[in-house]
């Protein structure tokens, strides 16, 4: 095994296990909120959480963080569960956290009785103004010192459905001065009239998720609970609301590590949700989505999502990641992986004018130089081929090694050909490049060797496929979309974040291409069969280019 060192979550699972922590158990959760798709940032926390799991010989449970029911929706489950096997992960269970809401009723009931939570009957605003600010202190509410069973009948009824949404809520009763802000009589319970999507209407209570998390974890017995920097601050009260409910020398531990944030890449869900919401992408699986749906479409490998991860580690303080490791990632792997194929996006037609008509030759082509197992294929050749568009030039400058008159080129895995000049409409526009093809210099002939300088890629015209090929970018035109925040986010859309090409060519083999195969069109870049792709209309979508060419 390739050791790399540990990052500083291993590390410390590491030591609890060489000090016997926890019985030598090693337990995790993966704890998405059931509202939205799960993105490449949600990924990383994936990769931590499974695989400390599977790396220290634990297990993972995959919990819906579940407690809000404003946003939650099934369809989002069966995504999210999609996606982490996809990722090549397995959950041990499947928990909600709002399977526990009877039991953290009874613990809040708990905190009442032990004079450590009250109802509160002022407004939201009115509760975020006596705050206070870190350097000064908050103002208690004038409900804090109200009848332990005051407060115990007025929360049967925040459930009951009597009391309308703001009208109050149960905080806990902890220390209005306190230097961390979440210690200042932090809210356990507010009022929603909505529908649960597995509690149906229930509770008309929800706790909020710091009342929720940590329980959760404490009640299904997590060892490591390994969560984001900005639950940094959380991380006394999760431990305080333990420390009343645990009866036992038993608790979980919080963890928090670097959120993924990425150039060119906008994470929060919300927004997210509006660029399917309002259309301006075609859905959550829209290949520019940084979804891992939308990754997967656009032809991302969980491999290299994997690879990604890893290339990025964890660490303790937050920064930005250049997406272009991401697309780098992806390339280092379909390089590996994908087959070379032809693929001209912009085609004009080449006539070998000496080559006889009506003939057709097989060319061999080797299907990945990488990987020698992955064996050659036979591609058809005949006297008039489609080539790019931009492979001829008539008036060319003099470091121009592709087509123009005078000059040879190679044809990749079949002959070399010297250009003769081409046809025009009345336009100005190419119509047709003629050259004429030496018969000595196919593979196996005796000028096969001979040296030119450049080689371009073709596909015979009377065997090519029709396809539609789709050029994807970046979505955001700036570095840090969420950083502009005086502009609203969809001024900063990339307006060419999506080319249709709708006339290409492409070779035969490509048939036979199943939705989301992935191939490496020679010179052009990395491909995928989108799954609009059917066998009368080929669509492919360009996952990557073969180099960076983004210009800074
Ligand atoms: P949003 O704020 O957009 O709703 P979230 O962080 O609340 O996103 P959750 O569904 O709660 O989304 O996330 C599940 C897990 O994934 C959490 O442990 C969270 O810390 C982690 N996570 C979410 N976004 C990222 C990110 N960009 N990088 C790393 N981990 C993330
Ligand atoms: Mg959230
Ligand atoms: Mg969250």
């Amino acid at each position: 095994e390739n050791k790399k060192s540990l990052n500083f979550i291993e590390q410390i699972v590491e030591n609890d296990l060489k000090e016997g922590k926890n019985d030598g158990r090693v337990q995790t959760r993966f704890p998405p909120e059931p509202n939205g798709y799960l993105h490449i940032g949600h990924a990383k926390a994936v990769c931590i959480d499974f695989g400390i799991a599977e790396r220290y010989g634990g297990i993972c449970n995959l919990r819906f963080d579940d407690t809000n029911p404003v946003k939650e929706d099934v369809e989002y489950v069966d995504s999210i569960m999609e996606d982490i096997q996809w990722l090549g992960f397995q959950w041990k269970n499947v928990f909600y956290a709002s399977d526990y809401f009877q039991q953290l009723w009874d613990f809040a009931v708990q905190l009442i009785r032990e004079g450590k939570a009250y109802i509160d009957e002022q407004s939201a605003e009115e509760i975020a103004r006596q705050k206070g600010t870190p350097t000064v202190p908050g103002t208690p509410s004038p409900y804090r010192e109200r009848p332990v069973q005051e407060s115990l009948d007025l929360f049967q009824k925040m459930n009951s459905g009597d009391v309308p949404e703001g009208k109050m809520v149960l905080r806990a009763k902890i220390d209005m001065a306190s230097s961390n802000m979440h210690f200042r009589d932090p809210i356990l319970y507010r009022v929603l009239h909505i529908p649960h999507h597995r509690t149906g209407t229930a509770w008309k209570a929800y706790p909020m998720y710091d009342f929720a998390h940590g329980q959760s974890d404490y009640f299904e017995g997590v060892t490591h609970s390994i969560c984001t920097l900005e639950f940094v601050v959380h991380r006394p009260l999760y431990d305080w609301f333990i420390d009343q409910l645990a009866t036992d020398d038993y608790r979980p531990h919080q963890y928090e590590f670097n959120r993924l944030n990425m150039t060119y890449t906008m994470m929060s869900k919300r927004k997210l949700l509006q660029l399917v919401q309002e259309k301006l992408v075609s859905g959550w699986d829209d290949p520019r989505m940084p979804t891992l749906c939308g990754l997967r479409r656009r032809g991302y490998t969980p491999q290299s999502i994997r690879n990604f991860v890893d290339s990025i580690g964890y660490t303790k303080y937050d920064g930005m990641i250049d997406v272009s490791l991401l697309e780098f990632a992806v390339r280092e792997d379909l390089n590996k992986k994908a087959v070379r194929v032809s693929g001209v996006i912009d085609p004009v037609k080449l006539i070998l004018t000496n080559y006889p008509e009506g003939q057709t030759e097989e060319m061999e082509a080797i299907n990945n130089p990488e990987d020698e197992s992955m064996g050659s294929r036979r591609v058809k050749f005949s006297r008039e081929l489609w080539i790019e568009r931009d492979d001829f030039m008539e008036d060319a400058p003099r470091k121009y090694f592709r087509l123009t008159p005078g000059n040879e080129v190679r044809l990749k895995n079949a002959y070399i050909v010297k250009c003769a000049g081409c046809k025009k409409d009345e336009n100005g526009n190419v119509t047709e490049v003629y050259a004429e093809y030496d018969p000595q210099t196919r593979s196996g002939m005796p000028e096969a060797n001979r040296k030119v300088k450049g080689t371009i890629h073709w596909v015979s015209a009377p065997h090519a496929l029709d396809a539609e090929v789709r050029l994807y970018d970046r979505l955001f035109i700036v570095e840090d979309p969420a950083g502009e925040k005086e502009k609203d986010f969809r001024e900063l859309l990339n307006p060419d974040s999506l080319i249709v090409k709708k006339n290409c060519k492409v070779e035969e083999y490509l048939a036979g291409a199943a939705p989301l195969d992935s191939f490496q069109f020679q010179r052009i870049g990395y491909f995928n069969v989108d799954t609009d792709s059917t066998g009368k209309k080929l669509v492919f979508n360009r996952t990557v280019a073969l180099k960076d060419s983004w210009k800074k």
